[in-house]
């Protein structure tokens, strides 16, 4: 899967996912990643969420929606995936990965996979740290 949220200068937010699916899908298996407010969700208002891991489980709860309810609540981009991430496990099992970015710009990237790589790209360099105008990816 790659993934990434951005936000920009006018406060709009966006999300997108790509996937080749998991090791042994069966032929017509629809994924997490095209169901809106599963493996991707962007709301002006909370946030954009990309996530990763294994979809039957991120579409059984609504992973993306879930980690943007948890912003919209007042909780951190990182906790907020946490939360969103412990859910799942506990509710339906297994892992995940996500990167977030709340409509203030703060970013969140977590996982609890063993491992999910991600990168921050940061188009404004006159600042440090990411900002309004940045764009997170992972890669899994
Ligand atoms: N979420 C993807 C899927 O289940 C797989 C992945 O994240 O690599 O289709």
């Amino acid at each position: 899967t790659v993934g990434c949220v951005a936000l920009d200068k006018r406060g709009l937010l966006a999300c997108g996912t790509s996937t080749g699916g998991i090791t042994g899908k069966r032929c017509g298996r629809v994924g997490d990643s095209p169901l809106v407010g599963c493996g991707a969700y962007a709301d002006k208002t909370a946030g954009a969420v990309s996530c990763t891991g294994h979809g039957e489980s991120i579409s059984k709860v609504c992973l993306a929606r879930r980690i943007l309810e948890n912003c919209e609540q007042g909780i951190e981009s990182e906790e907020a995936i946490q939360h969103g991430l412990s859910f799942m496990r506990r509710r339906v099992g297994n892992a995940g990965g996500a990167v977030c970015i709340d409509r203030k710009g703060n970013p969140g990237i977590g996982f609890n996979t063993a491992r999910m790589a991600w990168a921050a790209i940061v188009r404004n360099k006159a600042t440090s740290g990411i900002n309004p105008g940045d764009m997170i990816c992972f890669s899994e």
